[in-house]
């Protein structure tokens, strides 16, 4: 290796750790240490195939995978004789897994999500060719209740396949599981699939005492989690968990790996699960819900300082996602905020304190100053 490459690579880290500074638009926590696990990188950790069944290749982490799985097993009430899941390689292929389960159940099935769901939910439809129903949002980004009822009657011999936001990208809002249940009971409808697209929140709710709590206690089918977002991984990653039932629809085996294919893809990650087994590990139930709480106080507190500007701004209960009118151009690229229309975000994460809030809004005011 010439000196110019090692040269190149230390500038680049160089620049990284100036760019993620200032990250704060995007839902990732970026606090965290794996330098215990550096040494996993002289391995080809590749869990190829299904999570419960050894293959042949046996340079794998099936048994952290699945320590990772039973802890959100458990922390989504799902009992261990129905449970299966995955660790993927983002929150996209989990929603795209969920919904192409629904499918597999609901061959005839229709796709409902709200118009404020993550541009994967459409592109699941696309990809397996299931009718796609778009439902109104209201200005919260919650689902509109009523349209989604409006709409199921108006198909009212089809199966239902409804993904529901536990978080929306844009505005951290939260579907009511328990409203759209009373729906399908009082439309007398028994052919549903309900996925939850949780990828954010889903590490957040289930430490929040008073929150709006979705598990599978409940008739809820599949729920797809990130793994880089709440949790933090340099590798990104997602969880998808779901009933066994459904996933015995799907199952083949394969010979040729010695394991079952139950997956989207194939090769599969075998980093990704040893990070967030190492993270869940260290810091252990406690230390997540702290670390909830610390990101719920300092979104309220980003909030009520942008209220105090009389700066449009909103943020939906339980959720650390600030929303504001988007600011000029060079704030936006600064912070490396994510923007939508006329609006931004900053999603307060672990990384984000209240040191960093206060720079952010003395930019802001120095903006304002100069129109
Ligand atoms: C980020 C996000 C996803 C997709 O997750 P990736 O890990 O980026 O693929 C899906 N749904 C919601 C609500 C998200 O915020």
């Amino acid at each position: 290796m010439s000196d110019s490459v090692g040269e190149e690579l230390l500038s680049f880290l160089k620049e990284l750790e100036k760019r993620r500074e200032f990250a704060t638009g995007y839902p990732y926590n970026l606090s965290y240490d794996y330098t215990p696990l550096l040494n996993l990188f002289n391995f080809t950790l590749n869990n190829l195939g299904d999570p419960y069944v050894e293959s042949n290749y046996a340079i794998d982490s099936r048994k952290y995978e699945q320590e990772v799985l039973d802890f959100f097993a458990n922390l989504y009430k799902l009992p261990d004789d129905d449970s299966w899941g995955y660790i993927t390689s983002c929150g996209t292929e989990g929603n795209l897994y969920g919904i192409w389960l629904g499918r597999e159940v609901y061959p005839d099935g229709i796709l409902y999500s709200s118009e404020d769901s993550h541009y994967s939910v459409a592109k699941a439809a696309r990809l397996f060719r299931i009718e796609h129903v778009v439902v109104n949002s209201q200005p919260t980004g919650e689902i509109e209740y009523d349209h989604f009822e409006e709409m199921i009657q108006q198909n009212s011999r089809r199966p239902i396949i409804i993904n529901l936001n536990i978080g929306t990208t844009m505005k951290g809002a939260i579907d009511n599981l328990d409203v759209v249940l009373n729906i399908l009971k009082r439309n007398q409808i028994q052919d549903f699939y309900i996925h939850c697209d949780a990828a954010l929140s889903g590490m957040m709710l289930p430490f929040v005492a008073n929150a709006p709590q979705v598990n599978f206690t409940k008739p809820i089918s599949s729920i797809a989690i990130s793994g880089h977002k709440f949790i933090g991984s340099p590798l990104v990653c997602g969880v998808v968990l779901t009933r066994k039932e459904f996933v015995n629809k799907i199952e083949t085996s394969i010979d040729y790996i010695g394991s079952k294919d139950t997956t989207i893809l194939g090769s599969r990650n075998g980093h990704a699960p040893l990070f967030l087994w190492y993270a869940l590990k260290k810091k252990d139930y406690q230390g997540l819900a702290k670390e909830v709480e610390f990101c719920l106080e300092n979104s309220q507190y980003l909030f009520n300082n942008l209220q105090l500007l009389n700066y449009p701004c909103m943020l939906n209960n339980f959720s650390n996602t600030v929303v504001f009118k988007k600011p000029p151009i060079q704030l936006v690229k600064k912070w490396q905020l994510a923007t939508q229309g006329d609006w931004a975000h900053m999603v307060v994460m672990q990384n984000i304190n209240r040191h960093k809030i206060d720079t952010f809004i003395t930019d802001l005011k120095g903006f304002r100053y100069l129109d």
